[in-house]
Protein backbone atom coordinates (compact mmCIF):
# COMPACT_ATOMS: atom_id res chain seq x y z
CA UNK A 1 0.00 0.00 0.00
CA UNK A 2 1.32 3.33 -1.04
CA UNK A 3 1.43 6.10 1.54
CA UNK A 4 -1.63 8.19 -0.45
CA UNK A 5 -3.83 5.23 -0.06
CA UNK A 6 -2.67 4.69 3.45
CA UNK A 7 -3.90 8.30 4.72
CA UNK A 8 -7.01 7.77 2.42
CA UNK A 9 -7.96 4.37 4.77
CA UNK A 10 -7.17 6.09 8.05
CA UNK A 11 -9.33 9.47 7.20
CA UNK A 12 -11.89 7.03 6.26
CA UNK A 13 -11.64 5.76 9.75
CA UNK A 14 -11.11 9.02 11.46
CA UNK A 15 -14.08 10.37 9.71
CA UNK A 16 -15.82 7.49 10.95
CA UNK A 17 -15.28 8.60 14.60
CA UNK A 18 -16.66 12.11 13.80
CA UNK A 19 -13.75 13.97 15.54
CA UNK A 20 -12.63 17.06 14.12
CA UNK A 21 -9.66 17.35 16.16
CA UNK A 22 -8.20 14.19 15.24
CA UNK A 23 -9.23 14.79 11.80
CA UNK A 24 -7.52 17.70 11.80
CA UNK A 25 -4.02 16.63 13.11
CA UNK A 26 -4.34 13.56 10.48
CA UNK A 27 -4.68 16.81 7.49
CA UNK A 28 -1.73 17.92 8.81
CA UNK A 29 0.68 14.72 9.07
CA UNK A 30 -1.01 13.31 6.06
CA UNK A 31 0.52 17.14 4.07
CA UNK A 32 3.78 16.35 6.64
CA UNK A 33 3.89 12.67 5.02
CA UNK A 34 3.51 13.87 1.24
CA UNK A 35 6.18 16.63 1.87
CA UNK A 36 8.27 14.46 2.54
CA UNK A 37 7.57 11.63 0.43
CA UNK A 38 8.13 14.32 -2.48
CA UNK A 39 11.82 15.41 -0.77
CA UNK A 40 12.57 11.31 -0.89
CA UNK A 41 11.73 11.21 -4.81
CA UNK A 42 13.83 14.72 -5.19
CA UNK A 43 17.15 13.24 -3.11
CA UNK A 44 16.77 9.66 -5.43
CA UNK A 45 16.78 11.65 -7.94
CA UNK A 46 19.79 14.18 -7.51
CA UNK A 47 21.20 10.87 -6.42
CA UNK A 48 20.86 9.37 -9.48
CA UNK A 49 22.11 12.02 -11.27
CA UNK A 50 25.22 12.39 -8.93
CA UNK A 51 25.82 8.55 -9.52
CA UNK A 52 25.69 9.51 -12.69
CA UNK A 53 28.14 12.21 -12.99
CA UNK A 54 30.39 9.95 -10.61
CA UNK A 55 30.54 7.42 -13.04
CA UNK A 56 31.20 9.86 -16.38
CA UNK A 57 34.28 11.82 -13.99
CA UNK A 58 35.82 8.29 -13.00
CA UNK A 59 36.33 7.41 -16.95
CA UNK A 60 37.16 11.14 -17.59
CA UNK A 61 40.75 11.77 -18.74
CA UNK A 62 42.23 15.32 -18.66
CA UNK A 63 44.71 16.89 -20.94
CA UNK A 64 46.46 19.82 -21.10
CA UNK A 65 44.73 21.29 -23.93
CA UNK A 66 40.83 22.44 -22.87
CA UNK A 67 39.43 19.44 -24.14
CA UNK A 68 39.13 15.93 -22.57
CA UNK A 69 38.62 12.46 -23.26
CA UNK A 70 36.72 9.23 -22.41
CA UNK A 71 39.22 6.24 -21.01
CA UNK A 72 36.83 3.54 -22.40
CA UNK A 73 36.59 4.68 -26.10
CA UNK A 74 38.38 3.39 -29.19
CA UNK A 75 38.58 5.87 -31.47
CA UNK A 76 39.02 9.30 -28.96
CA UNK A 77 35.93 11.77 -29.10
CA UNK A 78 37.24 15.02 -27.59
CA UNK A 79 35.02 16.98 -25.10
CA UNK A 80 34.12 20.63 -23.85
CA UNK A 81 36.04 20.99 -20.67
CA UNK A 82 34.68 24.14 -20.01
CA UNK A 83 31.05 22.74 -20.67
CA UNK A 84 31.94 19.38 -18.30
CA UNK A 85 33.67 21.84 -15.73
CA UNK A 86 30.46 24.53 -15.87
CA UNK A 87 27.65 22.78 -16.49
CA UNK A 88 28.35 18.90 -16.26
CA UNK A 89 27.71 18.19 -19.72
CA UNK A 90 29.93 16.11 -22.06
CA UNK A 91 30.06 18.32 -25.34
CA UNK A 92 31.31 17.11 -28.20
CA UNK A 93 33.96 19.45 -29.82
CA UNK A 94 34.06 19.84 -33.60
CA UNK A 95 37.51 18.59 -34.27
CA UNK A 96 39.15 19.96 -37.34
CA UNK A 97 41.61 18.15 -39.50
CA UNK A 98 44.44 21.01 -39.41
CA UNK A 99 44.49 20.06 -35.33
CA UNK A 100 42.82 22.65 -33.61
CA UNK A 101 39.02 22.49 -32.21
CA UNK A 102 36.11 24.55 -30.91
CA UNK A 103 32.97 23.91 -29.20
CA UNK A 104 29.61 25.25 -30.48
CA UNK A 105 28.09 25.82 -27.13
CA UNK A 106 31.14 27.80 -25.28
CA UNK A 107 32.95 28.78 -28.47
CA UNK A 108 36.00 27.17 -26.57
CA UNK A 109 38.85 26.77 -28.81
CA UNK A 110 42.21 24.85 -28.44
CA UNK A 111 44.69 22.32 -30.40
CA UNK A 112 44.47 18.62 -30.22
CA UNK A 113 47.42 18.55 -31.86
CA UNK A 114 49.67 21.59 -32.00
CA UNK A 115 52.03 19.93 -34.21
CA UNK A 116 49.51 19.23 -36.81
CA UNK A 117 47.86 22.84 -36.95
CA UNK A 118 51.71 24.32 -36.88
CA UNK A 119 52.46 22.05 -40.32
CA UNK A 120 48.91 23.56 -41.73
CA UNK A 121 49.91 26.64 -40.66
CA UNK A 122 53.16 26.45 -42.44
CA UNK A 123 52.04 25.24 -45.44
CA UNK A 124 49.28 27.67 -45.49
CA UNK A 125 52.07 30.35 -45.42
CA UNK A 126 54.46 28.04 -48.40
CA UNK A 127 51.10 28.17 -50.55
CA UNK A 128 50.73 32.37 -50.23
CA UNK A 129 54.30 32.70 -50.53
CA UNK A 130 54.16 30.79 -54.54
CA UNK A 131 51.73 33.17 -55.81
CA UNK A 132 52.96 36.53 -54.45
ZN1 LIG B 1 31.97 24.10 -24.38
Amino acid sequence: MGLYDGIKDVAKVVQKADNIELYQKLIDLSSQALDMQNKINNLAEENKRLKQKEDIINKILRHNETYITIKEDKVPIFYCSCCWDTQNKLVQLIAHEEGDYICNICNNRGYYDKEKYREYIDNMQNDNNIYI
